[in-house]
């Protein structure tokens, strides 16, 4: 079932051997992840600022740098999501030039797991499966189960037993079929690992992982392209399994190369929840391993105790002179609402790990207010709404009389304006 393609193909990142292109997450001589490895050169004549410029407004502008098997047509118009000068978040936290790039808004399905899943069923149709899957915090499964259903294709999706019920309902309304396991995310990926050897099924983070961990390159060519073509100073980028922080580098190398961006180093910071933060400890303790640990935080799309890119991810953070930061629940919660209340962005707690590491990061000098960051946000808040249960009175309701608004407002303004939410002095 394997397909050649003169570009791209697999490569196992320890001993280099080349693997064709094949529904294969691991190297079968040392056990090491394989990646997609690119014949840059064959690629340069082809691509250019202008030819980018000149594609459509989505992830597919950057066709000839993703694994996209020949005679591919997207349709889908995924990504190219907003970035956003976060002047009034900056202020608060001390930073000038800030940006967000709000996947927030990715198209279909509301995270950056919109692009991973459209390059990963391209190559699970090119491979001839007609039921893909997945083992999911959530995200994953709302875009594999959405994109299945435009496809054709049968969707089968593992999920813990307890993830929010915004993302359980965001999955089930596409028709796909969804599994809810006890345990940990930990347990269900275990499982689908053993599912992939026994059914013909392309599981997209598992027997696909490859192909769609390079979705995760096109966040890092659009922060690249929205800024002028240049490359920022720093990242701040949530991490789960540690894949998308990883794949924002080998973007940026990529745009180097190939002579799209001049050469500029870029630090990595990578953001946990305190109750779910191996790769922030390895990083932390300066280790090239990972201590596994069984995850508890609200910040459920993150909670992966044992990360499939966690040793890759925290090397890299360190090569490139980065940090990593873990923060607790209640900073994350303060975290979606001040991202809310400067930026008028509502994230779901992903997200408010992110902004509260960012704030963070500034904060202890980290990184310097003059410097060029982009905080990477990456889903909605509207699927993680019950982490902000009992954080607003439910307000009383008035009759419709000019005096009654009055008499409220004066009540309100009585009482003192609760304190603000100041992530920063954590
Ligand atoms: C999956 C996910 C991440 C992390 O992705 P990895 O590539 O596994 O590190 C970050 N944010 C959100 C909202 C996600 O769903
Ligand atoms: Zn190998």
């Amino acid at each position: 079932m394997a397909y050649s393609c003169r570009t791209y193909e697999l490569h196992c990142n320890e001993c280099g051997r080349s693997f064709g292109n094949q529904p294969l997450s691991a190297c079968d001589v040392c056990l090491a992840p394989l990646e997609v490895h690119y014949d840059l050169e064959a690629i340069r004549p082809h691509v250019s600022r202008a030819s980018i410029a000149a594609g459509p407004f989505n992830i597919w502008r950057y066709k000839a740098l993703l694994p996209l098997p020949d005679g591919f047509e997207p349709d889908l118009p995924v990504g190219f999501t907003p970035l956003v000068r976060a002047s009034s978040l900056g202020r608060r936290i001390g930073a000038e030039k800030l940006y967000i790039k709000n996947d927030a808004v990715c198209f279909p399905t509301l995270s950056f797991k919109d692009r991973v899943v459209s390059v990963a069923l391209a190559n699970a149709q090119a491979f001839g499966f007609t039921t893909v899957g997945c083992s999911s915090t959530g995200n994953l499964a709302n875009a594999v189960a959405a994109q299945a259903a435009r496809l054709g294709l049968k969707a089968t999706i593992l999920v813990p037993a307890d993830l929010e019920p915004a993302k359980i309902l965001n999955t089930l309304v596409y028709g796909a079929r969804l599994v809810r396991v006890e345990g940990n995310y930990d347990h269900v990926n275990r499982l689908c690992t053993q599912i992939a050897e026994e059914y013909r099924w392309g599981l997209v983070n598992v027997n696909l992982r490859p192909y769609y961990a390079e979705g995760s390159k096109t966040v890092g060519y659009e922060i690249a392209e929205q800024l002028g073509w240049r490359l920022p100073d720093n990242i701040v980028c949530p991490m789960a399994g540690g894949s998308l922080i990883r794949k924002i580098r080998k973007a940026f190398k990529e745009l180097i190369a190939l002579g799209l961006v001049e050469e500029k180093p870029v630090r990595f910071f990578g953001a946990q929840a305190t109750g779910c933060s191996p790769i922030a400890q390895s990083v932390k303790q300066g280790l090239d391993y990972i201590e596994p640990q069984r995850p508890n935080t609200i910040a459920r799309s993150l909670a992966i105790g044992n990360p499939a890119d966690g040793p890759a991810a925290s090397k890299m953070i360190q090569d490139t002179g980065g940090y990593a930061e873990d923060v607790s629940d209640l900073e994350v919660v303060s975290g979606i609402q001040e991202l809310a209340e400067t930026e008028g962005i509502f994230t779901e707690t992903a997200g408010g790990v992110t902004t509260a590491v960012t704030a963070r990061l500034y904060a202890h000098g980290r990184i310097t207010r003059d410097q060029v960051t982009v905080s990477v946000i990456t889903g909605n808040g509207l699927k993680t709404t019950d982490a902000l249960a009992g954080s607003y009175p439910t307000e009383q309701s008035i009759r419709p009389r000019l005096a009654d608004f009055t008499a409220y407002i004066q009540q309100l303004e009585q009482v003192s304006e609760p304190e603000l939410a100041t992530v920063g002095a954590y």
